[in-house]
């Protein structure tokens, strides 16, 4: 393949945390993240958002996510989310599995963000009635799974509706950084100071091996009267349960530690959106090509002549879709996205519809 948009997963891993995952290996430290690395993880991440966190590493952003959920609802909750989601979509029955059972409910509203109309209208719905789920928990993706992203104040409209319902809220960051660039705000506005309760803190796909931080904003659950200490006992139990209490945590926190070393967080980010910028600008300029959401971090919904497509993957451009929604693709930025890459797609795209 001579460029893949494919996903932001098929980049490998920043030579940096490579270099601190052979630093950590060397000589011995005690297992299961009782370690002086796995400790500054949570040092670190409390200074980034500015406040008092629990931190658990997991390996992979599923895992992340149905277990920050699992800890937050009963198996007769419903977990509200939109229905394009991850969760939804794209975990199996992690979500079902890991919280035995509990509901989870897709909400509807443009560009894969939550209508806080139809999530007020959901929250208050068949409350205390034995028959129904009850509402436990909201999630939503920053940055969206159509690439959009919420802004504060749309993040306030979704939150502010369940602090009204005393529910608990879930961000899935899995693209935090790139979100949170896009916006040019601080992780702390964009999460606990907006109502976010726990956070899905995504660097796997920025960067690191594999390496996903549940991050769980103390003061903001006990503010909503949940006892965090309770919450964050039980994750240390679901998560050696789900199989994700790595007994070389070390090896996982190296990648963290040097994740938000340097701002290399910051610096793999601001790459995939710049890419992503110029992809997407090259793209108008391509007589034929159709915008469907607008990029504003780094992941593109565009509808294409299908012969162009063809002839795209023919030149060796790697990417999702084209079949499934007839011209549809989906091109994702990375970290490592050659600058030359997205100019040469954009000059096959044009090479091509310049022949029609
Ligand atoms: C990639 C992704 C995840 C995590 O997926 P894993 O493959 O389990 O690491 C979660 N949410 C969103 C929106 C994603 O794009």
């Amino acid at each position: 393949m001579r460029v893949a948009f494919t996903s932001d997963n098929v980049a490998g891993a920043s030579d940096s945390v490579f270099k601190a995952m052979m630093e950590a290996a060397q000589g011995d430290a005690m297992p299961y993240g009782n370690d002086d690395g796995s400790a500054q993880v949570t040092r670190m991440l409390s200074e980034l958002f500015e406040c008092d966190v629990d931190v658990f590493l997991v390996s992979t952003g599923t895992a992340a996510n149905v277990l920050s959920i699992s800890a937050l609802t009963p198996p007769w909750g419903s977990v509200l989310c939109h229905q394009e989601s991850h969760l939804l979509n794209d975990e199996s029955t992690a979500p079902e599995f890991y919280t035995s059972g509990a509901r989870f409910v897709g909400i509807g509203g443009a560009d894969a963000k939550m209508d806080p109309a139809q999530l007020q209208k959901l929250v208050n719905q068949k409350i205390e009635d034995v028959h129904s789920c009850q509402p436990s928990v909201i999630s939503l993706s920053q940055v969206t799974e159509v690439g959009s992203v919420y802004s504060l104040d749309e993040i306030r409209a979704i939150t502010d509706v369940a602090k009204t319902a005393g529910l608990p809220v879930h961000m899935d960051g899995a693209r935090f950084a790139n979100a949170l660039l896009a916006l040019g705000c601080t992780p702390a506005e964009m999460t606990w100071k907006a109502g976010v309760d726990i956070v899905s803190f995504g660097a796997t796909k920025n960067g690191v091996m594999a390496s996903e931080a549940i991050v769980l904003f103390k003061r903001s659950l006990e503010d909503k009267g949940f006892s965090s200490e309770k919450v964050a006992k039980e994750l240390g139990y679901r998560r050696k349960r789900g199989g994700h209490l790595h007994s070389k945590m070390r090896l996982l926190s190296a990648q963290m530690i040097s994740y938000l070393t340097d701002d290399l967080w910051r610096i793999n980010a601001t790459h995939a959106n710049a890419m992503m910028a110029l992809l997407q600008d090259g793209l108008k300029t391509v007589p034929g090509v159709k915008i469907n959401t607008p990029a504003q971090a780094n992941m593109l919904f565009c509808t294409l002549p299908l012969p162009m497509i063809d002839h795209l993957q023919a030149e060796g451009f790697g990417f999702y879709g084209g079949r499934w929604e007839e011209g549809v693709i989906r091109l994702v930025t990375s970290f490592r996205t050659p600058k030359e890459g997205v100019e040469a797609f954009i000059a096959s795209a044009k090479t091509f519809a310049a022949q029609q």
